[in-house]
């Protein structure tokens, strides 16, 4: 019997290599992108008699070799791929590197091997193992976002949004890592204040920096939330980062210098209680505020030793508030009055203005530092009176201070006494408009992009600096701009291509003088915010893509990815998205029209890290047990979207599993009648019926669970159904036997591609990914849910939907429940139950 021996490292390759040989998941493009001039572009997609399906999981970033979280992304998203496939579609399922980025230039520096050697060796170890683990890829469309010839176009598509002013240079205050001695981006900040990467407490820096325009589209990346099939916690987290809030921008001025301070708060209402003023340590103008005031020293040792903590630290609403008085005073539009004028950490650049009117009375943390800083607290809104006080008392006077709440204004202005907060919010406002003191406003906590990094290992920015004509974008014909070799990857504090001075110095291409080019790359951001769309042309050495194969593709079907990557990549790609649309460059406003975020696995509950040392390899599992068993379990061990725990158990359980199939399957074929021919159902001979409804059941369930994502279900309805054909296995005939193991087989296809190649071949003698998705026979599964007889004292009584495997407990609960048994029952006791299973209930009351 050794020929019935399950062996997955004779079955897989052999799978693997018919694959690669026959190029079996390339898709071409209808519209022949670049082939015919003119030809078939604009192809309208209702000519299409199929409907393409874009499946893509977030490209990974190659560092070393895959890890178990690489395993489950792309065991989740082979198993939609496959499915669409059967289910008649056309599907591009692409793969691509997110090869540029600090992990390789940092291996670089440790190590001396060029980023683009370490890059290519670890591309080299996830190629091999995604052949290994058979998730079927397009290879023809790979990419790599370090090769120039894709880099080519991410500069191309910085200068078109340069040309459409939507990326810009301006000092700023930024984020800099003193490890990776590197700016980053908010984002890149963790709630800690620490570098995402390395964990060291980030600095603040002054530094001439590339910015793109987000922020113009904050309502778009808001709006259009609604029309995508995503996961709601992800929109949540996308609208919050957004941050959008109403309110007033109000104009303080400062009568000693003449400059107008505008600051945007929420709460107009409350602007008569405005008793000081306070400007965050990064405001530009905090240092030029305090020349001549005596307080020059004070205030620059302060903003020295607020930037170096952490935004928690300073937004801590526990933490006593510190502050220095600038010596000045800023004029109160509403009522004229000189407030003073204070730095304090409590204030963050990165909200508003970075600078707020401060009222005391009705915010905790203006009122903490009032009481700190002795200054005035003046109510102007009275609360409802709260219970168990001095009514009276509790609303007017300074108790129950600070009250965020909603009440009367009080205190402010005869116009205004007496009115509702919430009506004084839009008089205010519209008064204030009116005097030109301040308008109604929206304020977005998103911020501008920013995406210069003094890093080696990027893509080098289109972009030069002359004399004569300053900023000078490349002109296109002269792109990509290639990324120098150097000799020290070690970071200086400005980017490492400074020293490359043969390729730093050049002309300019407008005047001829001398200029030089720009010496920082981009973030790595840019280089996912748009790869999906190269995908769809990946050969196209003309253009980035031809608009007719984004419009056979675009938008991507289904994406798959990490929740980590619920804020940064997904709102940066939708933002280059809308970005490239408005600029004539494509036709749609949304990338990914669904999203699927899949959970970690775990080991005893924890990460996997090295240093716990509790990392399942990928490549070491697929070695001892095969891809099959590797893929299904990950998906088997939960629903896929949770976080699920390792357990050695569960795979042995799983490669049991896929080896009693293929036995089974063995031994069936070669039974007579056991294999050959196309599969058919066949007739339901007394004997069979048990079974081909079990498979009837099966394919039904496994069908709805594909399309809800419920993969650990489908593939436990694969092994039921497996359970009973081996139960069955001497009762039914053979050719039932052969139906249910194939199409067990059939369904098996998307989550364990080899075994289930190789089953349905030996009983079907066919290629199971040329099958259509298996259909259930409705006949067949009608018995599932029957109509069950209600009865009380022997009289028909009521009706209800039962299910066929429910149990007689479950089916005197469903009778009881019948609205019209409720009314016959009416409180008498149930002195006896009659139990017909598929049949009647008869409840006997006394
Ligand atoms: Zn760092
Ligand atoms: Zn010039």
């Amino acid at each position: 019997m050794a020929e019935h021996r399950y062996d997955p490292h004779e079955i897989e390759p052999r799978w693997q290599e018919l694959w690669a040989s026959e190029h079996t998941w390339e898709v071409s493009n209808r519209s022949g992108a670049g082939e015919e001039e003119g030809g078939l572009s604009g192809l309208p997609r209702s000519d299409a008699d199929e409907r393409e399906s874009y499946v893509l999981e977030m490209l990974p970033y190659p560092s070393g070799e895959p890890h178990i979280g690489h395993l489950k992304t792309y065991s989740v998203g082979d198993a939609i791929a496959h499915f669409h496939r059967r289910l008649g579609r056309r599907v591009l399922h692409p793969m691509g590197y997110d090869s540029f980025g600090l992990p390789a230039e940092n291996h670089a520096i440790k190590t001396g091997v060029h980023p683009r050697v370490s890059i290519a060796e670890s591309i080299d170890s996830f190629r091999r193992q995604f052949h290994s683990w058979g998730i079927s890829i397009d290879w023809s469309r790979e990419l790599a976002t370090s090769d120039p010839s894709y880099y080519r176009w991410t500069q191309w598509i910085f200068l078109e949004l340069f040309r459409a002013g939507l990326a810009y240079r301006k000092e700023a205050a930024v984020k800099w890592c003193p490890k990776d001695q590197t700016v980053l981006a908010n984002e890149q900040v963790d709630a800690d204040g620490r570098c995402e990467r390395c964990g060291s407490i980030v600095e603040v820096r002054q530094l001439e920096q590339w910015f793109l325009r987000i922020t113009d589209y904050a309502e778009r990346l808001l709006n259009d939330l609604d029309g995508i099939d995503w996961p709601e916690h992800v929109k949540t987290m996308q609208r919050n980062w957004i941050g959008r809030s109403e309110g007033a921008e109000v104009t303080f001025r400062c009568e000693d210098l003449g400059i107008d301070y505008p600051v945007f708060t929420t709460r107009p209402d409350t602007l008569f209680g405005a008793t000081f003023f306070v400007m965050a340590p990064e405001h530009p103008d905090v240092l030029r505020l305090t020349q001549g005031t005596g307080q020059e020293q004070a205030v620059h040792e302060y903003v020295n030793r607020a930037l170096n903590e952490t935004n928690e630290e300073r937004g801590n609403a526990d933490r006593p508030k510190t502050g220095v008085a600038l010596g000045r005073t800023v004029r109160n539009p509403v009522n004229g009055e000189q407030i003073p004028m204070y730095v304090a950490d409590y204030v963050l650049m990165e909200y508003g203005t970075g600078a707020i009117m401060a009222v005391p009375a009705h915010d905790e943390r203006d009122h903490a530092f009032a009481t700190a800083f002795g200054l005035p607290i003046r109510r102007v809104i009275e609360g409802p009176p709260s219970e168990g006080e001095d009514g009276e008392q509790a609303a007017t006077g300074e108790q129950g201070l600070p009250y965020a709440g909603e009440g009367r204004i009080v205190n402010s202005h005869p116009d205004f006494d007496g009115m509702d907060s919430r009506e004084a919010r839009t008089a205010i406002v519209a008064w204030l408009d009116r005097e030109g003191n301040g308008h109604a406003s929206v304020n977005y906590r998103l911020r501008d992009w920013l995406v210069s990094r003094q890093r080696y290992w990027g893509c080098p920015i289109p972009i030069l600096y002359c004399e004569r004509c300053g900023i000078v974008p490349v002109p296109e014909d002269q792109l990509p701009v290639e990324l120098p070799d150097i000799e020290d990857y070690t970071p200086k504090g400005r980017s490492p291509l400074a020293a490359a001075e043969e390729w730093v110095n050049t002309s300019c291409p407008a005047c001829d003088g001398p200029a030089r080019r720009e010496t920082d790359t981009m973030d790595t951001f840019v280089d996912s915010s748009w790869y999906f769309l190269r995908y769809c042309d990946a050969g196209n050495e003309e253009a980035a893509w031809d608009p007719a194969a984004l419009r056979e593709w675009m938008p991507v079907d289904q994406y798959i990815g990490g929740v980590e990557h619920a804020i940064l990549h997904l709102m940066y790609a939708r933002f280059f998205t809308k970005a490239l649309a408005d600029l004539g460059q494509l036709d749609f406003q949304e990338p990914f029209q669904a999203l699927f975020t899949q959970g970690m696995v775990t080991r005893d509950g924890a990460k996997m890290s090295k240093s716990r040392g509790n990392v399942v390899s990928p490549a070491a599992i697929v070695e001892r047990v095969g891809a099959d068993t590797a893929r299904c379990y990950i998906l088997f061990v939960g629903p896929p979207d949770q976080d699920a725990d390792w357990s050695e158990e569960g795979v042995e359980g799983v490669h049991r599993f896929l080896a009693r199939l293929w036995r089974l399957a063995a031994e069936t074929a070669e039974r007579p009648g056991g294999s050959g021919g196309p599969l058919t159902q066949p007739p339901a001979v007394e004997g069979d019926e048990e079974l081909l409804r079990k498979t009837h059941w099966a394919i039904d369930k496994v069908t709805g669970d594909l399309r809800r994502f419920a993969f650990n279900t489908a593939i436990a309805a694969v092994m039921e159904l497996l359970n009973e054909a081996s139960r069955l296995r001497d009762s039914a005939s053979v050719e039932a036997l052969r139906f249910a193991l194939a199409s067990a087989a059939s369904l098996l296809f998307p989550f364990a591609p080899h075994v289930s190649a190789d089953v349905y071949e030996r009983l079907a003698g066919e290629r199971v990914w040329e099958q259509p998705w298996p259909e259930a026979d409705e006949r067949l599964l009608e018995r599932d849910v029957y109509e069950l007889v209600c009865q009380v004292n022997g009289k028909v009584r009521d009706r209800v939907q039962a299910s066929a495997d429910a149990s007689p407990d479950a089916l005197k609960e469903l009778c009881r429940a019948a609205p019209n048994v409720r009314t016959h029952l009416d409180g008498r006791e149930v002195v006896k139950e009659v139990v017909v299973p598929g049949k009647l209930v008869n409840l006997v009351v006394r």
